[in-house]
């Protein structure tokens, strides 16, 4: 009934013209299961045609299709709006870019959830929500089962809420898992981050700032950073998410000059045994697959952790697009003096750690039948 092309799923994104609604209007542009028929953002592009709201504001390479050009951007806080346009069969579910205060974010979520609208989103402002899963698809798409307890103890007949993680954690969480499936658990770890400009958002930290320079300290990050892989690694225990106890992670994160692409260097100790080699750790990345494979989720990575040999990879600007910008290159994979062992990791912040992540978490969802 939502459906128009004979197949594809009308969708929305609610901060379509930032920087992270870019890329999900960029990367949905021609994906064959969703297409975009709803635009939304604050109430100074709202009324305006998308072309005219990000006329000399769109940072991409990639261009928006002329039919989202002339979409009429609508206000994210009128949720009166995208029930409309799902009621007409043009909106089912929302993709949420938006960037406003967390209380602000948390209540207009749930608006739109209550409307009947499901929100896959990219702010932190549930990530704390007991009941609202924080996804990593390959990781825990398990915790997509909390959503039937999560609707009933809201009263929401069709729609939902599920976040993905802050981006800084993207580049590492999938080594550090592929590592505990294989029986090797992380007891401890420390992270230092170099991050990019394009992750504060537009016009983000000023030029002046971030020429020649580094700023040690990114409000809230090394928080986030520390929290959040204990919920993605926890369980499911009576219809809330239950935090893992494992890993400890100490987080040291810093904002570099460089556009996209967000790297960790990581030491890591292990909970219990350890592998016997550090070609036996390269071999369980390089076998990582977690997603069901036959289903072909179109922006899956082939190959979700690639790994470099050559001593000076990864590097932002030579394989943050590696596999569709999906994947995590790790490369410098040697013992640790103080841990176990080291490694340096990358991954493209605005795509696998934000609007890629979140189109990727809606094709596990529609795959479990969560979307239609
Ligand atoms: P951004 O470039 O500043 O874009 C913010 C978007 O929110 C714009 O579309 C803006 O509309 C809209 N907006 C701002 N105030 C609003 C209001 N009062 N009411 C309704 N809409 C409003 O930010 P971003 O970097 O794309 O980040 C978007 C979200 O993704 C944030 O929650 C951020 O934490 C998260 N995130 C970002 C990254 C990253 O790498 N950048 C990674 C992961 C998660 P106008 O254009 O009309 O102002």
């Amino acid at each position: 009934m939502h459906q128009t092309n004979g197949c594809k799923i009308p969708v929305g994104v609610l901060g379509a013209t930032g920087m992270v609604g870019q890329q999900y209007i960029s990367l949905l542009n021609d994906h064959p299961w969703f297409e975009v028929r709803f635009a939304a953002a604050s109430p100074r592009s709202a009324g305006k045609k998308y072309r005219e709201a990000v006329a000399g504001r769109w940072h991409l390479t990639k261009t928006y299709t002329p039919e989202v050009g002339e979409l009429i951007v609508e206000d994210a806080n009128d949720v009166s709006r995208a029930a409309a346009a799902f009621k007409k069969g043009g909106c089912s579910f929302v993709f949420s870019a938006l960037e406003m205060s967390k209380d602000e974010t948390r209540a207009l979520e749930e608006k739109y959830a209550a409307a009947g609208i499901p929100v896959i989103s990219n702010a932190s402002a549930h990530r704390w929500t007991p009941d609202v899963p924080v996804l990593i698809a390959e990781i825990n798409p398990d915790h997509t089962d909390i959503i039937p307890a999560q609707k009933k103890a809201r009263g929401w007949d069709r729609g939902f809420i599920v976040v993905k993680p802050n981006c800084s954690i993207q580049s590492y969480m999938k080594p550090v898992h592929a590592l505990a499936l294989a029986g090797y658990p992380a007891q401890r770890i420390i992270v230092t981050t170099m991050q990019a400009v394009s992750g504060a958002g537009y016009p983000g930290v000023p030029s002046l700032d971030m020429i020649d320079n580094i700023v040690p300290y990114i409000g809230g990050e090394e928080e986030k950073s520390e929290k959040e892989p204990l919920k993605i690694f926890g369980s499911i225990d009576k219809n809330v998410l239950k935090n893992a106890d494992f890993p400890k992670i100490s987080a040291h994160c810093n904002r570099v000059p460089v556009t996209d692409g967000h790297t960790a260097c990581v030491s890591l100790e292990f909970a219990g045994k350890k592998p016997s080699c550090m070609e036996e750790v390269k071999s369980i990345w390089a076998a990582y697959k977690r997603l069901p494979q036959e289903q072909n989720f179109p922006t899956a990575p082939q190959q979700p952790i690639i790994y470099r040999e050559e001593d000076n990879r990864p590097q932002p600007r030579k394989d943050r697009d590696a596999d569709k910008a999906m994947a995590v290159v790790v490369g410098r994979l040697r013992p640790c003096n103080v841990f176990d062992i080291r490694f340096t990791a990358l991954s493209h912040n605005t795509v696998r750690g934000a609007a890629g992540g979140g189109i990727l978490n809606a094709e596990l969802l529609k795959y479990k039948g969560y979307l239609s």
